[in-house]
């Protein structure tokens, strides 16, 4: 590509509300172009590296045996009632009318339409097993869509499902994607994870996030720093236990607490560290997915107790009280409607609505709560004796320093690391959920009706493109992974009004292109220093200079874009040369400083 010839404007600046770095060096890049929020027009650069990307992850799973499919992006409404989704995606989910009065939504994601499609070819055990996927446009009417790519409304992912006749089958297909999964973000070479995380409303039981590290990513991961255990904060465990208690339980008694409102001032008043005071949490257990039923209007509330310094993990919670979204947290008004006292004051003796435990503090002994009347608590209170615990249960944040639950399993003494990640890859195991209730029948061998099982493995295409970028940049700009670089080699023409130096930039341009590489050669009338940023800016591996004063010498200049360790060579040997490093950087050998043949480094070496 000729940039003199191509739609493509770099910027100074990147927009203002572009936050983090990779947004900003796409935005710069004139990657790509905001037409409202999260919806963005891809630049021929940005569509460059993500068909390379789709084309890593068709080559993957084509060769595992996966068949490419393409789907409908807008979907009846009765496909998504039938799994009842239609409700539990809630406003996620784009619904509109056509000019009939039908209902319709955008794909958000395709468990119905891929389901409904097996369901009308599938008979028997015969027809099994299958392994769909495609790479299409979604839509999510996300509240907050922000990044750039990295959370947008329309984005682009790559979703499979496969079709087993039994579980065992089933877990293998999700071993396969696993697989697969791993083969593909290893091409790109990127920093990654594999953690423990929740269905969220997919559904499923077992499921595996794939996590890019970096410290814009919206996902909190809790790593092992000893064994390769990696969780989902969502769902970490939070292993350490307090001791039980085996001292006895003394009288309760009621003390008054002016102004102290919140753990910590009631833990400095009253000289007792924060993990050993217990703190309420009034949350909702009314999923509110129907508009006509509001949390508000059927609060079905719930306390939650845990240790002073500890957060409730909604997430968790939401597992527990078994409901398809995080519950919300009641109102200070809700909250003195269904105890009696404002939030500062609450506590689970007297309460009349479940009260949840976390395991961790399930050893507490005389400890203290408040009261359930405003400036009041309670001192040695005592579970069972002086109220009921609904059940005891995992419900907390896990911090830094927690136990890592395969170390403790196997007697190892690992703890969690904080990091952050951006999910990149989703594998799910479905089981039955949705060929159930969308009858997805096969016939055994022996004849019986039965359900398919099912499993379901996304790719955020376009957020792994930008991923990439989050995590290979430098001070300049960009610094593209081999594997889905828009360009390989980014030629600059110095010195372009000069025929000569244009003749034989047309040359080494052709050569390289006909010896397999990406070519994109600067040949605007603009600056060399000008040039030079923008060849950093847009970061293809490898930067060839040529120019009237190095080929009257007869070389060109030769610079990687990750070391920018210049090299020159032999203008004729140009094309072999730019191959050659070309190879090394797609061994990941690229050595940090230029290969010195002659003079003083050379000789200072031996
Ligand atoms: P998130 O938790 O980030 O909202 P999700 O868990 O809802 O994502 P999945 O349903 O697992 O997403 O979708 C599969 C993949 O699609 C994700 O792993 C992610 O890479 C990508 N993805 C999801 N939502 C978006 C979005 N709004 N913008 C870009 N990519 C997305
Ligand atoms: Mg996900």
């Amino acid at each position: 590509m000729r940039w003199s010839k191509s739609h493509l404007f770099t910027l100074k600046d990147a927009p203002n509300d572009a936050e983090i770095p990779s947004h900003k060096l796409m935005a710069r890049a004139g990657m790509i172009k905001k037409v409202a929020p999260g919806i963005y027009t891809y630049g021929n650069l940005a569509l460059r590296a993500l068909r390379k990307f789709e084309n890593i992850i068709r080559q993957e799973l084509d060769k595992r045996g996966c068949q490419e499919v393409l789907m409908p992006m807008v979907h009846p409404a009765e496909l998504w009632q039938e799994t009842n989704r239609w409700k539990e995606m809630g406003d996620g989910l784009l619904k509109f009318k056509n000019r009939n009065g039908h209902d319709f939504c955008l794909g958000a994601t395709h468990e119905e339409v891929i389901t409904d499609y097996v369901r009308k070819d599938v008979k028997s055990y015969r027809d099994l097993p299958a392994n769909l996927y495609q790479i299409q446009t979604k839509y999510r009417d996300e509240i907050r869509p922000r990044f750039g790519l990295m959370r947008g409304r329309e984005f682009i992912m790559k979703d499979a499902y496969s079709f087993d006749t039994d579980e065992k089958a089933a877990l293998v297909s999700y071993d396969l994607m696993y697989d697969a999964y791993k083969a593909i973000f290893d091409r790109l070479g990127l920093e990654y994870r594999i953690v423990e995380a929740d269905a969220g409303n997919i559904g499923g039981s077992k499921t595996n996030e794939f996590q890019v590290l970096a410290d814009a990513g919206e996902d909190h991961l809790m790593v092992c720093d000893t064994c390769d255990f990696a969780a989902n904060i969502e769902v970490a465990p939070a292993l350490i236990k307090t001791e039980k208690a085996t001292g006895a339980a003394l009288p309760m008694e009621a003390f008054p607490t002016p102004n102290l409102k919140s753990i910590g001032s009631l833990s400095k008043s009253l000289g007792i560290p924060e993990n050993k005071l217990v703190k309420t949490m009034f949350f909702s257990a009314n999923d509110g997915t129907d508009a006509a039923n509001p949390p508000s209007k059927d609060l079905k509330a719930v306390a939650i107790c845990l240790a002073g310094d500890d957060e409730v993990n909604p997430v968790k919670l939401k597992n527990v009280l078994g409901m398809s979204n995080p519950p919300l947290m009641l109102t200070d008004e809700e909250v003195k409607k269904t105890t009696g006292a404002w939030p500062g004051s609450c506590g689970p003796v007297g309460l009349t609505i479940p009260v949840y435990f976390d395991s961790a503090i399930e050893g507490f002994q005389n400890f203290i709560v408040g009261a359930n009347r405003d400036a009041e608590h309670l001192k040695n209170v005592n579970i069972g004796r002086d109220f009921k615990v609904t059940k005891f249960a995992d419900l907390r944040m896990a911090k830094p320093g927690h136990s890592c639950p395969s170390c403790q399993a196997a007697g190892r003494k690992g703890v969690y690391k904080s990091y952050r990640g951006i999910e990149v890859g989703h594998v799910f195991y479905l089981g039955t959920k949705y060929s159930k209730s969308m009858g997805a029948m096969y016939l055994t061998q022996e004849g019986q009706p039965l359900p398919i099982e099912m499993g379901c493995y996304g790719i955020g295409v376009s957020r792994t493109v930008q991923a990439a970028i989050e995590q290979s940049h430098d001070a300049d700009g960009i610094v593209w992974p081999h594997g889905i670089t828009p360009f390989d080699v980014h030629m600059v023409v110095l010195d372009p009004d000069q025929e000569e130096v244009r003749q034989s930039a047309e040359v080494l341009y052709r050569e390289l292109q006909t010896r397999g590489l990406d070519v994109f050669m600067d040949d605007r009338a603009e600056r060399p220093g000008v040039k030079f940023k923008d060849a950093d800016l847009l970061g293809f591996p490898i930067r060839v200079n040529i120019g009237g004063r190095g080929l009257k010498e007869g070389i060109v200049e030769m610079i990687p874009r990750k070391t920018k360790a210049m090299e020159k060579v032999k203008a004729e040997e140009a094309t072999e040369k730019v191959l050659e490093l070309m190879q090394l950087i797609r061994a990941g050998k690229l050595p940090t400083a230029p290969a010195k043949t002659t003079g003083a480094a050379a000789g200072a070496k031996a």
